[in-house]
């Protein structure tokens, strides 16, 4: 039976290739948005076009009911999620001092709460069939922490803490939980970084390069792929050899 694969935030960036790259290899693909419906509800097309099952569905993971009505939307296309990808995100960059508590709640609220509601919404089935894989983003910030990133920092970091203890609880339920912690990915998520400023991070790496996407997708592929089935509670560093 083929696969089916719930990636959060698959409307851009890099949970979007993740979805074209789990289509490529046969998966069924849930693909979730928020804001950008135009461009998730293409994805559907183009994935429907080249053959592929997909599904594309509306909710802020941020919210714990938008999320359980998200699963009951999902019924009409599947009964069972094989693997989650939390990689919806948000970032912003802000002196710590200037960091108002609006600021910390919505990334908390979306970088880690959302990881939250989604594995609770998702588990009950994996724990009942004894099989699945749950890869979480965290990010290089989240390992060794970022100036004017605190809260961001923070909450990546959160998603490590998360993923090496849900991996120990569900371990014995043959559920594989593990997070990948990229570097410098080109997506709209580093829009606002000048040129100089991608040229000096790029120097930063011993490959002297920035990330794809494309990076990315292919490690949360094999992630949840029976390949890598000895691998639980890890941390994937992808950074290009940044630290
Ligand atoms: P991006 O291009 O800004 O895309 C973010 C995605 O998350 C969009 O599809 C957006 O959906 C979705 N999203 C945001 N808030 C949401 C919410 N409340 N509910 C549902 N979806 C939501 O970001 P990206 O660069 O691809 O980053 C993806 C993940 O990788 C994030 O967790 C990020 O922290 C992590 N990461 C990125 C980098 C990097 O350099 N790019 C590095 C390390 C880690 P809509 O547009 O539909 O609202």
């Amino acid at each position: 039976m083929r696969k089916t694969v719930l990636i959060t935030g698959a409307s851009r960036g890099i949970g979007r290739e993740t979805a074209k790259l789990f289509a490529e290899n046969n998966y069924r693909v849930i693909i979730n948005y928020l804001n950008s419906k135009i461009e998730a509800e293409n994805l559907e097309k183009e994935l429907k076009n080249a053959g592929c099952d997909a599904f594309a569905v509306c909710a802020d993971v941020s919210e714990k009911k938008q999320v359980q009505k998200m699963m009951e939307e999902i019924k009409e296309f599947t009964n069972h999620i094989d693997v989650l990808v939390n990689n919806a995100g948000i970032a912003q960059q802000k002196m710590f001092c200037d960091t108002t508590e609006d600021d910390w709640d919505r990334l908390f609220n979306v970088n880690v709460k959302g990881m939250f509601n989604c594995c609770q919404a998702v588990l009950p089935g994996m724990i009942k069939r004894q099989s699945g894989k749950i890869v979480n983003l965290s990010s290089v910030w989240g390992v060794c922490g970022a100036s004017c990133e605190v809260a961001y920092s923070a909450s990546k970091a959160a998603v490590i803490g998360f993923t090496k203890a849900l991996s120990k609880e569900v371990g014995a339920c043959r559920i594989n939980v593990n997070c990948v912690a990229p570097g410098v990915i080109d997506t709209d998520m580093n829009k606002n970084l000048s040129a100089e400023a991608m040229e000096e991070l790029k120097e930063s790496t011993s490959l002297g390069l920035t990330g794809t996407p494309r990076d990315v997708a292919e490690m949360i592929l094999f992630l949840s792929s029976d390949k890598a089935k000895f691998i639980a509670g890890q941390v994937i560093n992808l950074n290009g050899g940044w630290i």
